[in-house]
């Protein structure tokens, strides 16, 4: 791709990119100088499972972000998918910068959370009363030890591949394979009444996109239910991603408890536990469940997240986001068939994991299994042809509002060069597929 080309787009030139403070041009060197761990402040960002460097963000607008070195990305990572409805949406910016002029930090409680947690209450059935958080670590943090006080019990059933956050080395964990309706009741026969709550990603995105077999989230439901388990759904992906009432509303499973994050909070740092409010009342000031912080319910990601959630709200984007996660999965697909090069694309709405393998990805084993070195090569032309997708096959790609037909068809155009074109990428495949 040619650099340092004129960003009509964004408004900013070359000529100041090059001229601002982050213009460093050797990226090898910028890790080995920095004073962050490894470059980075969240690992997938180092890039180092596509064996590739980090990309230096210095802006982004709608589909598109811009590098230190001056390229421009058609962005399917999109914040690892809080932004919904792409970057800097005006709406957002404009109530952030309202909400600035008010004061950045109160300490106190103000009228927008209240807000907040109506548009959430009013779009998620289940969900009577909602307390704010800072992540979704700590929301699902918050939300185990709340399941524990509930039912007296201290285990938590989880899901192989699962993730809730970097907080669960302190929990006491049964893991299971994701849709093994048999082994998690199994598990449920054998543990059942030490296991304080079963957590879920109703659609996983931590495994890369794995959709629920039609039977496993019923069964979750019915066997927690006998039990006197609490059903945690970790709806911090799906939530306002996967439908306006997530994932259960789309598979019509009620939880006993959802954590949400990422979109609610329209692009800045956020957490959520919502449920009933008679399971809420143990939460502190009401409860004895102590949870509370510094910057629970900060008031510009709390104005973000009302304006997101609003937008959201009027434009009802799913249906035109199903079609254009459609259009992505199908062109991918015939990629794949058009190079003879055996794919996978699980995908729920809007977001997607393409999986090399000629084999269905049902659960975490399953993915491990696809190449690596396929899909590595994969991440690597498409950043080459200037378009980004998360360089993890363990990640979901993200399409937003901002997104269009033609953002996806030059999505489908640079795999199809990608997979038929590069020599290397055909004989590290050859090689791979003879080494098994
Ligand atoms: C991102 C994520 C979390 C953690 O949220 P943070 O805000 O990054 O702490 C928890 N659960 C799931 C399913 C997630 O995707």
């Amino acid at each position: 791709m040619k650099k340092y080309q004129v960003h009509g787009e964004c408004g900013i030139r070359n000529a100041e990119l090059a001229r601002g403070p982050f213009r460093i041009p050797n990226a090898q060197f910028r890790i080995r100088a920095s004073h962050l761990v490894g470059g980075v402040n969240s690992p997938v960002r180092a890039f180092r499972q596509v064996g590739a460097l980090p990309v230096h963000a210095v802006r982004a607008r709608g589909a598109f972000l811009w590098d230190a070195d001056g390229h421009r990305f058609l962005d399917c990572i999109m914040g690892w998918g809080p932004l919904l409805l792409g970057h800097n949406p005006p709406a957002v910016v404009h109530a952030v910068r309202k909400a600035l002029r008010r004061g950045e930090l109160f300490g106190l409680t103000h009228a927008a959370e209240e807000e907040l947690a109506r548009l959430i209450a009013d779009a998620i059935p289940s969900i009577e009363q909602v307390r704010l958080t800072v992540s979704g670590t700590e929301a699902c943090l918050t939300a185990i030890r709340l399941a524990q006080a509930v039912t007296g019990r201290r285990a938590v059933l989880m899901f192989e591949g699962g993730y809730h956050g970097h907080a669960e080395s302190l929990l006491d964990v049964i893991r299971v394979t994701y849709n093994d309706v048999e082994e998690f009741e199994a598990a449920v026969r054998r543990h059942g009444r030490r296991v304080a709550a079963v957590i879920v990603e109703p659609v996983a995105a931590n495994m890369g996109v794995v959709l629920p077999h039609p039977a496993f989230l019923p069964s979750l439901r019915r066997r927690t239910q006998e039990t006197g388990s609490l059903l945690i759904f970790d709806e911090v992906v799906t939530g306002f991603r996967v439908g306006p009432a997530g994932a259960q509303g789309r598979f019509g499973v009620r939880p006993d408890l959802t954590v949400l994050g990422k979109i609610i909070g329209g692009g800045l740092p956020i957490g959520a536990i919502g449920s009933t409010r008679r399971l809420l009342q143990r939460l502190a000031p009401e409860g004895d469940v102590y949870h509370g912080g510094t910057f629970a319910g900060h008031p510009l990601s709390v104005a973000a997240g009302v304006a997101a959630l609003r937008q959201l709200r009027e434009v009802a984007p799913y249906d035109a986001l199903e079609r254009l996660g459609d259009r992505l999965a199908s062109g991918l697909i015939n990629a794949g068939h058009a190079a003879g090069i055996p794919l996978q694309v699980n995908r729920c709405g809007s977001m997607l994991t393409v999986f090399f393998t000629g084999r269905p990805v049902r659960c975490a084993a399953d993915g491990r299994r696809a190449d690596r070195t396929r899909f590595a090569a994969w991440v690597r032309a498409l950043r080459d042809a200037g378009v980004l997708v998360p360089p993890s096959p363990s990640e979901a790609m993200f399409l937003a509002t901002a997104h269009t037909a033609a953002h996806v068809d030059r999505l489908v155009t640079a795999t199809h060069r990608a997979l038929r074109g590069r020599p290397r990428l055909r004989r590290a495949a050859a090689m791979a597929a003879k080494g098994r």
